[in-house]
């Protein structure tokens, strides 16, 4: 069969591009396409699902069995395997939280969240970062603090009540270069909360690291600071865990890394295996009398049997692999790794990130931070061409996002550090190339 021409004619895609694989088998870290050539993921499916490793066995035979035995149930009523799910995510979750709602993706549990947390406040608006990504739905979307991703949308319309403030990214501060840019953008908060949205403000929505845009980190007073400043205002914190979530940043949940207490935290990726689920989880005295009775939040495939079969499994294989401390183990080797390539390679402008979620910022100029746009587009095809699949993020498509299998064997782990350096020398050829041809261009003036 000519998949590629069907694909073509009757797929409708987004992202595609030339080099595009068509992936016919996974095992753990590896990919095999329809001509049988193997790829290492570093990216674990699109951007976590495979933290367990591809089709792992026990995650299969756990939703093979549910499904055989039962895949749906109205909405009306229960069943063993999502109690048995909510008992355990209450056990694992952050203090205190204990009522969970399950669902098929993340962007769905986040529109989810915020319907509750509106719900719960009796006020409507809803704050996101700048840099933010918290799903695609048309709710979700209006969340975005990345341009790119809703500039095509006529208007860039999103929800009138929803709005971003600026973030404290740490590499590229967004309020200036100064030593208390934290500072400012928690006063830039307080600001929207106290004036700008006359006190409406129900929630605020924040990544513990910002995954799309590129790992973003943020100082650890940035978290208390947010924190103190919705505390005060009785305003929620809804913590978006869907990339960061589940042992891959070296704990079971990321806010832990930073003391950072959520209202709501949203979980997905991950926790499927590869078996599409989100979920959020809260805490039990939020939750208003009489809600549990209402219809405040509808789907047909909540709360069902298959989601929570895979996520038990998930939940099993996490603890019984000590996922986090490979995620630990692992994330230092590829830090450690990169922060010495930055001594030789000068296109390496930041490598950031907990645990093995971590992000390697390229840019064309250490001082300006100029990313490393066109470089990196050509270095996508040149790991795919050396077997390795990878993908380039951030608001300019710059930073490399590494993040494998937590289960990835030794030997394909230092396999892939090793093609990683590899991409890494190419980007440095592209970037010297691009510079030797700009001084030829453009000659720099003598005794300027
Ligand atoms: N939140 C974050 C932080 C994400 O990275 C994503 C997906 N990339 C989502 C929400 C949305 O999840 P989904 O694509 O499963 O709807």
């Amino acid at each position: 069969m000519d998949y590629e021409a069907l694909s073509k004619q009757y797929v409708l895609n987004a992202l595609r591009r030339p080099g595009s694989l068509i992936l016919e088998r996974a095992q753990g870290s590896w990919m095999w396409d329809i001509h049988g050539k193997g790829y290492l993921d570093t990216m674990s499916g699109s951007a976590g699902p495979a933290m367990v490793g591809h089709a792992h066995p026990a995650v299969a035979a756990a939703v093979a069995q549910q499904m055989a035995k039962l895949p749906s149930v109205n909405l009306l009523h229960d069943s063993p395997p999502v109690i048995e799910f909510c008992t355990r995510m209450a056990s694992l979750a952050p203090e205190g939280m204990t009522k969970t709602f399950l669902c098929t993706g993340g962007g769905e549990a986040v529109e989810a969240a915020v319907k509750f947390a509106i719900r719960v406040t009796g006020r409507a608006e809803v704050l996101s970062l700048s840099g933010a990504y918290h799903g695609q739905s048309l709710a979700t979307m209006g969340l975005g603090g990345m341009p790119a991703l809703r500039k095509w949308m006529p208007g860039a319309v999103r929800w009138p009540n929803f709005r971003q403030v600026p973030s404290a990214d740490a590499y590229r501060p967004l309020l200036g270069e100064s030593s208390d840019s934290c500072a400012a953008a928690i006063h830039a908060l307080e600001a929207d909360l106290d004036s700008a949205s006359s006190c409406q403000v129900a929630a605020l929505i924040i990544e513990v690291v910002q995954g799309p845009n590129g790992h973003s980190v943020f100082e650890r007073d940035y978290y208390a600071g947010m924190q103190r400043v919705c505390r005060q205002r009785g305003v929620l914190l809804i913590v978006d865990e869907v990339q960061t979530g589940l042992c891959r940043c070296g704990s079971t949940w990321a806010c832990d890394l930073y003391d950072l207490r959520p209202d709501i935290l949203v979980v997905g990726k991950a926790l499927g295996g590869g078996f599409p689920i989100g979920a959020f989880i809260t805490r039990r005295e939020l939750i208003p009398e009489g809600l549990e009775s209402e219809p405040w939040h509808m789907l047909t495939f909540m709360n069902q049997p298959l989601a929570a079969a895979a996520g038990l499994a998930v939940l099993d294989i996490a603890e019984k692999e000590k996922l986090s401390e490979r995620a630990r183990t692992l994330g230092a080797q590829f830090t450690e790794r990169f922060t010495g390539l930055a001594r030789r390679y000068d296109v390496i402008g930041d490598v950031r990130g907990p645990g093995l979620f971590v992000g390697v910022d390229f840019v064309e100029d250490q001082r300006t931070k100029a990313p490393a746009t066109a470089a990196c587009r050509k270095a996508w095809g040149f790991a795919l061409d050396r077997g390795l699949i990878t993908q380039f993020g951030g608001f300019a498509s710059n930073v490399y996002k590494f993040k494998p299998p937590l289960t990835t064997p030794v030997e394909d782990f230092e396999r892939m550090l090793d093609i990683s350096e590899e991409v890494t020398a190419f980007i440095q050829r592209e970037v010297d190339q691009q510079r030797k041809t700009a001084s030829v261009a453009v000659p720099a003036t003598v005794g300027d």
